[in-house]
Formats: structure tokens, sequence, C-alpha cells
């Protein structure tokens, strides 16, 4: 029986971190049939692969793409970029369990989509029927539960909610949810102590899986970044639980070149046995939300998004948080270095910078920030408030994988709207370009591993990740020389260089031109 796939002579790069060999990749039934040099044999479809890297796709660990596909299934700036899985509901913040107060956090979140779901069980089996480009793979999220089980209120959970919120979260590792996710720096989450996240990390381990973090200070906003840290590990190390720490950055000119003392925590941590990993952007810019980044955590206690924005209508409630906001602004670098990259509620400032804003209206950052906040809560903008060398030296630890923070969009429809972040079309390949190609602080090889093996083992997605007989058939066909990525200037492009993508043995990019095809399924774990 021919293959259905044969793809020669290409460089193979497996996945695992081994040196590249030249070879072929055959595939039958959306499967890898076998992998090595000179296999021979008929196949339908013969690509001619010698120009090119043939690889595993990319698995993002670290995603915001809880909604899109159910408001654009064609969005494509993630399989545009390689990437076959998307790790969704990170940071705390996912698409189930849909009732109490978590239901305004979400549709908060869901650009205008409304859930037909409730519970998680309902959510996964949501998202496996609606027809994506890439493969989904969901946490869930600590301070969705939080927001449906406690609401919004700044208090530890009682004994009833703490077995309320472990039984939700079972319910749904049950159904095959990648693990949990924690975004301890954003309101509700913000308000879990220690014995809680490990309570929750310990249910998570018992079923095999993860405890993912936006750790709750990554700069020197709260407890600061290396207590922050210290507080995960401390999570992992009691719950006997595997932990990652989310998009790892050393945030704002407080805390920059403390990388070292980090990466020495975390190998410290290692080799006494937690199992703790993390994953990282490939930017010295972040993209935030300007009320998670600004507000005093007391002020939003308590308060749905919408009630916020209702009380900073109040001069009074301005005032009384003015200093604390315009601190939160300084810690950041200033408003020379934060630039609005969405704001629904006047596209006329996306792309311009806090500075350039409070010059114009002739008022102070802390006072435009509210302002903005008080018209509507969806306000993002992009910091430019990372060291280079620490970004470096967090991309080259070899437990460090590639998350990109962001979701899959669009050039043109409903997703295609503002000035997001280039990492939403460009992660991965600015990876292959800048950190391999132009600046070698990785090896080809180490930086797919980073992006294939690596995050396939850390979530249980057993047959994915490696370019082995019985995989799925995820590839990725790459000019590793000629990969670009996009621009701050013009972040909405899809990459040069990857001319073709297959999920789940179906080419969704062939030649460079998007198939239609939506094989996108979700990736249980295990
Ligand atoms: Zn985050």
């Amino acid at each position: 029986m021919p293959y259905d796939l044969l793809v020669q002579h290409a460089r193979v790069i497996d996945g695992t971190g081994n040196p590249w060999f030249r070879g072929d990749v055959a595939v039958r039934a959306g499967r890898i049939e076998a992998v090595g040099p000179h296999l021979g044999g008929d196949a339908v479809e013969v690509v001619d692969a010698s120009p090119y890297v043939v690889c595993p796709g990319f698995i993002d660990a670290h995603t915001h793409s809880d909604y899109v596909f159910f408001i654009d299934p064609t969005a494509q700036s993630k399989v545009r970029q390689g990437v076959t899985t998307e790790v969704t509901g990170n940071c705390g913040m996912s698409g189930a369990p849909y009732f109490g107060g978590a239901k305004e956090n979400i549709l908060t979140a869901s650009r205008g989509f409304v859930p037909t779901w409730e519970s998680i069980p309902e959510f996964l089996e949501a998202l496996d029927r609606q027809p994506k480009p890439v493969n989904i793979a969901p946490l869930i999220g600590h301070g969705t539960l939080r927001a449906a089980v406690v609401g919004h209120e700044d208090r530890p959970g009682t004994a009833a909610e703490l077995s309320r919120m472990a039984a939700l979260l079972s319910e749904g590792l049950q159904a095959g949810a990648a693990g949990m996710s924690t975004g301890l720096y954003f309101a509700p989450g913000a308000y879990a102590t220690l014995p809680e996240l490990v309570e929750l990390a310990r249910v998570a381990g018992r079923h095999g899986a993860l405890l993912t973090s936006h750790i709750r200070d990554e700069g020197s906003r709260s407890v600061g970044f290396v207590a922050a840290v210290h507080e995960i590990v401390q999570v992992g190390r009691r719950a006997e639980a595997p932990v990652h720490i989310s998009h790892i950055k050393a945030f704002g000119p407080d805390t920059w070149h403390t990388s070292g003392e980090v990466l020495r925590i975390l190998e410290a941590a290692r080799r006494g046995g937690v199992d703790v990993t993390c994953d990282q952007y490939p930017y010295d810019t972040t993209g935030g939300g300007l009320a998670a980044d600004t507000l005093p955590y007391g002020f939003q206690g308590g308060k749905s998004p919408t009630q916020i924005s209702q009380a900073l209508r109040l001069p009074t409630v301005q005032a009384a948080i003015r200093a604390e906001v315009a601190a939160n602004i300084q810690k950041r670098g200033g408003p020379g270095v934060l630039t609005i990259s969405t704001y629904p509620a006047d596209r006329s400032l996306e792309g311009q910078t806090l500075e350039a804003i409070c010059a114009r209206r002739r008022a102070d950052p802390a006072d435009v920030v509210m302002d903005l906040l008080a018209a509507s809560y969806e306000a993002k903008w992009n910091c430019r408030s990372l060291s280079p060398q620490d970004v470096d030296a967090f991309l080259r630890y070899p437990p460090t994988m590639i998350g990109s923070d962001g979701s899959s969009l669009s050039i043109e429809g409903p997703l295609s709207g503002g000035n997001p972040h280039p990492r939403n079309f460009g992660a991965f390949p600015r990876v292959l370009r800048e950190y391999v190609r132009e600046r070698g602080v990785l090896t080809l090889e180490e930086a797919i591993r980073k992006m294939t093996s690596l995050p396939a083992q850390r979530f249980s997605l057993r047959d994915r990740g490696r370019l082995q007989a019985g995989m799925r058939a995820d590839l990725v066909l790459l000019d590793a020389d000629a990969v670009q990525d996009a621009s701050f200037e013009r972040p909405k492009q899809y990459p040069a260089g990857i001319p073709w993508v297959m999920v789940g043995g179906q080419w969704v990019i062939r030649e460079r031109q998007f198939t239609g095809n939506l094989p996108g399924r979700l990736a249980r774990r295990g």
C-alpha cells in the first residue's frame, strides 16, 4: 500500500535536539509511518524537500486562543508560524467553568463570543467539535475556577469552596485538560494563598498534570520577582507536583539582571527534586492589560470588570488610588516605553505611546490610564520593559520552552483589529531568525526541541512533538535561511520561510497557500 505522503531529501530535525540528517518522512492515515534516509516506496504525494528542514509541528506552550476559533475558524497567525498545537487557558483564565462570577470574566475576554457551555467537560467537547486549523490542549484556569466558586472577593477560599474548586478541576482533568494554570498577578487569582495553591496543585499532580503560573510578581510591584519564583517552587515541593513558570521574565528596570539569580534558584530546586520548567516569548517587550498592570489589588477586590470601570468614573476613587497607579506606571519603565496596542473604544490611540497621549491631553500618565479604563476596561498595551540580556539567559536555559503568550489572529475579518503584539504572528519565526540565524543564541536543533518534544513531554501530549513512527503527522517544512517574522511597526504580517504545515495528516499551509483544511482537534493529555 502506498504512503499518503513522502517528504524526501529534507534536513530532518526530529525534535529531540539531535543533529539534523538528510532523509525522508513518510505519512499514512494521519500518522508518521517511517523516518530515515532513503525510505523509498510509493506515495500518493511526494514532496521534494531538499531546500527545507522538516520537523515536528510546533507546540505553542502558552497561548490565549480560548475563543478565537469560535469567532473565526480560519484564524491563521499561529499555523502560519508552524504551530500545530496551542496550549490554551493560560494565566489563570480559561473558557470554563462558565457560571457564577466567571461569566463576566469570560465575556470580558471573549471578544463578543457568548459561550454555549457551562461545565469544563462541555467546554472541551465544544473545543473538539469546533473547526480550527490547529490542535488545542487546554489548561483549566484557577482564576476562572475561583471567580465561579468564590466570586471576585479578596479573601482566602473556605474549606467548602476549596473542595468545590478541587472537584471541578478533577472533573476537567479527567476529561483530558492539559493541567491547571494560575494567574497570581491578576484578580481574583491574586487572592489565593499558598495552602490553596498547594491543595489544587496536589489534585493536578494526582492526575499526572502540572500547575502553570503567571507568578505573583515578575518585577517590583508586590512581593518581587525572586520571592514569586520561590513561591511557585514551594508549591511544587509541598504538593509533590510538577510546576511551570509562564513567560519567565525580569520585569522593569528595578528587576533587570536578576536572571542569573533566578536560574540558580530553579537549578537548585530541580537538583532537589522539584519538577519545575518554564516557557518564554522571544521579545524584550511584553503585552498586557492596563487594568491588571496598574490598579491596586485592594481596589480591584470584590469588583467585576464592569464595576471596576464604573468605580473609576468617580473623582474620589481616582484620587484615592492615583499615587499607586502612578508608581506602577513608573515600575514598568515609564510612559515613554508603554504603547497602547488595543483600545476598541478609541482606535485612534492604538500604536501611540502613553507619553504622546499625555502630551496631547496635557494630563498625567496616571490620570490618562484611569480615564481610559473608566471608558473601557478593554485596554491593552505593549511595554518595552525587559533587558535583552535577561531574555537571552532565560532562553538558553534547557528547561525553557517557547510560548507566544498570543492568540491565533488574522490579517482580515473579525480577528484583524487593533495593533497587536507581533508575538501573535511571529514568536516562533522570530526565535528561528534572530536567536538562531542572526545571533546564534541557540542552535536550530535546540530551538526546535524547545518548540516540539519539550512542550509535548511537559503537557503529556504523548504522540506529538517528535518525528518518529506512530506519532501524529503534525509537520513543518521551513527554510531556515529565509524565515522572517512580523515587526512592532507592522505586526499583522504572516511570516516568510515556512511554506508547508501539516496538521494530523492534512496540509493546512501548502506551498505558502492556506488550503482551507481545518483538521485541528482537542489534544487530550496522556
Ligand atoms: Zn500571563
